[in-house]
């Protein structure tokens, strides 16, 4: 079975990202799943700490036996997005044993999420997590720069914040990072933020972003790492694309899918209905937005 490591590498030498969903309530894997095989695609299914502690994934363990139960193998893996070092509320998190223990129960690649802290302590703690998941065979992915939206309170207005390009990874700091922590892919801030996580902002629109392109190629050229966009609903399309093309070998795509669970509960008034409006937004999201249908066989080659 090909690795998520090599998976990574094909989609990046092809120019492709390889779009990884987040599970945020436990009933929409099937239908995610069942959507990148209908489409001969490929993805990672992915679940953060936020997916477990603020919505309904409960827990790695519950979504992993969720997987587990509707995996194709020639369409998915497993993957664990953000567990933090220090979490969106500024508490401490025992980082090491959640990693650890996903990784005994089969999640096939991890990230450690340690850019709240200052670069030196990011590198330390990426390098202890890319060690014990090195050992296990599998690939370590971390994050260099500000990718807002995860904290409570109002983000800062966006066009202020992309002209500036304040937050932005910068590429001395990430030719360092990647050298000296021995992560695998790199998550990279150029423009793109995350869906709003608080009980307030959870169910809003995300503001339309964009992407600096000319950055992220440098970014690309400096890491000679697979690069990571996070935050990847709600980016303009033509910058999605062409950021394919520049360097982003994988794309999170969190709130749209989740947003159209819980709409579709609230409406269809069934867990199958809501099941339904995943199983559709996933469809249009591969098909009509970033255009991976039939791609399984140039990634699994
Ligand atoms: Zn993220």
């Amino acid at each position: 079975m090909k690795s998520s490591s090599e998976i990574i590498r094909t989609a990046r030498s092809l120019g492709i990202g390889i779009p990884a969903f987040n599970i945020a309530h436990l009933p929409m894997t099937e239908p995610v799943i069942r959507a990148v095989a209908d489409q001969d695609s490929f993805a990672l299914i992915e679940v953060s700490r936020i997916d477990w502690m603020k919505f309904g994934a409960k827990s790695p363990a519950a979504v992993i036996d969720e997987f587990n139960k509707w995996v194709k193998p020639d369409h998915v893996r497993m993957h664990l997005d953000h567990v933090p070092v220090i979490d969106e509320d500024g508490k401490r998190v025992d980082y090491r044993a959640v990693i650890s223990d996903a990784i005994s129960r089969g999640y096939q690649s991890v990230m450690v999420d340690a850019s709240r802290l200052p670069l030196e302590e990011n590198i330390r703690a990426t390098r202890e997590v890319a060690e014990i998941a090195h050992k296990a065979g599998v690939p370590c992915e971390s994050e260099l720069g500000a990718v807002l939206g995860h904290e409570a309170g109002p983000l800062p207005p966006y066009e202020e914040l992309f002209a500036s390009g304040k937050g932005f990874t910068r590429p001395e700091e990430a030719a360092r990072f990647v050298r000296e922590s021995g992560c695998d892919w790199l998550s990279v801030a150029i423009g793109n933020i995350h869906g709003a996580v608080s009980e307030a902002t959870r169910d809003q629109k995300k503001v339309e972003a964009r992407l600096a392109l000319d950055h992220l190629e440098t970014l690309a050229k400096v890491t000679g790492v697979p690069l990571v966009l996070h935050g990847g609903s709600g980016i303009k399309r033509e910058h999605v694309l062409a950021s394919m093309k520049k360097g982003i070998a994988k794309i999170n795509v969190g709130t749209e899918i989740r947003q159209a669970y819980e709409t579709g509960l609230k409406t269809g008034g069934s867990v199958a209905a809501a099941q339904d409006a995943v199983y559709e937004r996933t469809v249009s999201l591969i098909r009509d937005w970033f255009g991976l249908s039939g791609i399984r066989s140039r990634i699994l080659a």
